[in-house]
């Protein structure tokens, strides 16, 4: 079992304030309905009916009682959602465009990648691929440390940080990528970009860029993604969607490959209650002093479009690693007010309480 602070998986969960977390892996960030239909029973059977969304296209089961571990690897298993030891979960960690079409070679390309990481060095907790080659690039913002996207015919491996990547042969891929691990577990870094920053830079030749991305905004209001506040949805929420094969996200959204509506999901990815983001915070986790999304939820409406608030219950920034135009961060009881900067990032304000921090929100995001 893992302690609190390390990447969780399925087979190593974590625990947290209501009970063991598990984090779900599914092939090719693709839940089919056996699989979705799966999941919802293993939440209400040996969990707490709580699901989250997770920022690298994840499910994580939430509640999970210590003594029903066997019987859910066994159903995780039998739903070919478990890895065969903890090692290969923890180098599994690929996220795919949803944005794949049958035939584009995206899910040969995510398979072909699992094996090839079967014979991986082992690499830091966080390290992970995108996977970003459907109909239009959609994951460059996302969380990863290699970047596998499209040069017409072939392929482009990119290092996270570098601007150009390496034109390679589809069926030359697995090989560069081996290599680039291979590198990578001898550099003695945590993260690519890290690496890449402090000029420790992988012998890839720079000899393309990617495609350049349209404006994330744009790509979620053009696609028919069912969003979720929080990326939080209980197993009744879910399973009004598990009629359909669902597509995880990055983005705290699902897409259903067939017409799976329910009035439970958000469609509208400009609604107020998304332009916030939350950890469980107290009581479900227990690094947290302050309760969270209820702040979240009430402070949402005072939140103008294009704006993003933050609110963690610790500096640690699990919900959104990266920074936000206002951060307040729980610490003794209290929040630390972060402006243009990460959970952890330097407070201009500090000891709020709720009472205090409406009024100075509709200063610092200008509503
Ligand atoms: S950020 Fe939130 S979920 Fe993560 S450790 Fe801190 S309190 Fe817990």
């Amino acid at each position: 079992m893992t302690r609190k602070g390390w990447c969780p998986g399925a087979l190593r969960p974590m625990p947290a304030g209501d009970g063991l977390l598990l984090r779900v892996r599914p092939h090719c960030s693709r839940l089919d309905p056996d699989q979705g239909t799966g999941l919802v029973r293993i939440s209400e059977s040996f969990g707490n009916g709580q699901l989250d969304l997770g920022s690298r296209a994840t499910l994580q089961l939430r509640g999970v009682r210590e003594g029903s571990l066997p019987e859910v690897h066994r159903r995780l298993q039998a739903l070919d959602l478990l890895d065969p030891d903890p090692r290969v979960e923890a180098r599994r960690n690929i996220m795919t465009t949803p944005f794949w079409r049958e035939g584009d070679g995206t899910l040969e390309l995510v398979r072909r990648l699992e094996e090839a990481l079967l014979n991986a060095p082992d690499l830091p907790p966080k390290f992970g691929f995108a996977i970003d080659t459907g109909e239009c690039p959609a994951l460059q913002d996302a969380l990863a440390d290699i970047r596998i996207e499209r040069a017409g015919k072939d392929l482009l491996l990119r290092a996270d940080g570098m601007a150009r990547g390496e034109r390679v042969e589809p069926q030359a891929a697995m090989a560069r990528i081996l290599e680039l691990l291979n590198w990578f577990a001898s550099c003695g870094q945590a993260r690519m970009a890290k690496a890449v920053a402090a000029g420790i830079v992988p012998a890839l030749h720079a000899d393309a860029a990617p495609d350049p991305q349209a404006p994330l905004d744009e790509i979620l209001r053009a696609a028919p993604l069912l969003f979720a506040p929080f990326g939080a949805v209980t197993s009744q929420i879910l399973a009004e969607l598990t009629g359909s094969a669902l597509r995880l996200t990055p983005w705290r959204a699902v897409l259903p490959e067939g017409h799976a509506r329910s009035e439970l999901w958000l469609t509208d990815p400009s609604h107020p209650l998304l332009r916030v983001s939350a950890c469980i915070g107290a009581p479900g986790c227990a690094s947290s002093s302050v309760e969270t999304r209820a702040l979240a939820r009430d402070l949402a409406a005072i939140v103008p479009e294009g704006r993003h608030l933050h609110v963690s219950g610790c500096g640690k920034g699990c919900a959104h690693p990266a920074p936000a135009h206002v951060t307040l961060t729980g610490r003794e009881g209290r929040f630390d007010l972060v402006l243009n900067g990460p959970a952890g990032g330097k407070p201009a304000l500090c000891g709020l309480t709720g009472i205090d921090i409406p009024d100075m929100m509709r200063g610092h995001l200008g509503s």
